[in-house]
């Protein structure tokens, strides 16, 4: 059986697959964190249920990309790919305007995601299986949630989170144990996996006021005032973002619009792993990666 988590970092070891920049020498990403989740995990159906009914479950994404057909069981396969400290601490220093370092990040970096999610179901493919990266399909839209706001038919945070990847923080960011300034990638498949562990049972568990403490660091590092300790103000957030940051890259950066900012993902406690004191509560193992496809 194919070894995904080899096949994942094998192609991020390439350093033309995970270059920040077609110019620059350095690359986007450091080792990636990979967890699995049985796709018929009733968590799936309860984030539908919460989030509307245009959100699909893994194998409602599955039959629409095959359709006629009802695999026996779907593996999903979720990645975290960790930001460089260089490019972190190039963003640390930012206090209304994204860091280049970032912007590079969140333009060609999401290419590189995107070419590993279209590598992993290659390789999936060719090991003999049906596979499709849900946020690639061209069925994959946005959606306005009756809870929420603006949404999507697939998140990849949210399956991250079933797949034992991390828990939400108060600005919606995912924290994982290679912290919170990351991108996140999946597919799903027609296989058996071996789930990886949640050693949480809360949404919110690895966020220092869930224990508790009053941290307010990524409401003090968003420039918009869209993080409350309420949460996260979506609006707010995309009209900083559209009417800020976006013209920002174009005219100062890159050239082109890039959706841009993430400043509330550096600069604070859960910036490159679980802080600290949560880990303590929890007591969480320090590798919390997963194994891989039975
Ligand atoms: S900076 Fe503090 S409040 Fe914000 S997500 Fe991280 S731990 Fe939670
Ligand atoms: S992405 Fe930017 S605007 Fe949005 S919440 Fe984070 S810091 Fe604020």
């Amino acid at each position: 059986m194919l070894q995904i988590e080899d096949t994942i970092k094998t192609f991020l070891s390439t350093p033309e697959n995970n270059s920040l920049s077609p110019h620059w020498g350095f690359r986007a990403f450091d080792q990636p964190l990979v967890g699995y989740a049985d796709g018929d995990d009733p968590l799936f159906t309860a984030i539908k249920n919460d989030i509307g009914t245009f959100y699909q479950t893994p194998r409602e994404a599955f039959r629409q990309a095959f359709p006629g057909t009802s695999p026996k069981h779907i593996g999903v396969i979720a990645w975290i790919l960790p930001h460089t400290e260089r490019t972190r601490r190039a963003h640390r220093s930012m206090t209304d305007m994204p860091s280049l370092n970032w912007s590079l990040a969140r333009l060609f970096g999401e290419n590189v995601n995107e070419n590993l999610r279209r590598h992993v179901v290659t390789a999936l493919t060719a090991s003999g299986l049906r596979a499709l990266a849900p946020t690639l399909a061209p069925e994959w839209t946005r959606a306005q949630s009756p809870r929420y706001g603006f949404a999507s038919t697939w998140s990849e945070r949210h399956t991250a989170f079933v797949c034992g990847l991390g828990t939400f923080g108060l600005s919606d960011g995912l924290i994982t144990a290679k912290g919170k300034a990351i991108r996140v990638g999946s597919v799903i498949a027609d296989c058996t996996v071996t789930p990886t562990p949640r050693p949480y049972t809360h949404h919110q568990e690895y966020c220092l006021r869930t224990h508790g403490v009053d941290c307010k660091a990524c409401i003090k590092r968003c420039p918009a005032h869209a993080i409350t300790p309420s949460g996260h103000d979506k609006e707010q957030c995309k009209t900083y973002i559209r009417g800020s940051t976006r013209p920002y890259v174009e005219e100062q950066q890159l050239g082109v619009p890039v959706n841009s900012c993430g400043l509330c993902q550096t600069g604070i406690p859960c910036e490159a792993g679980i802080p600290k004191l949560v880990q303590r509560r929890l007591k969480l193992s320090r590798n919390q990666t997963a194994s891989c496809p039975q």
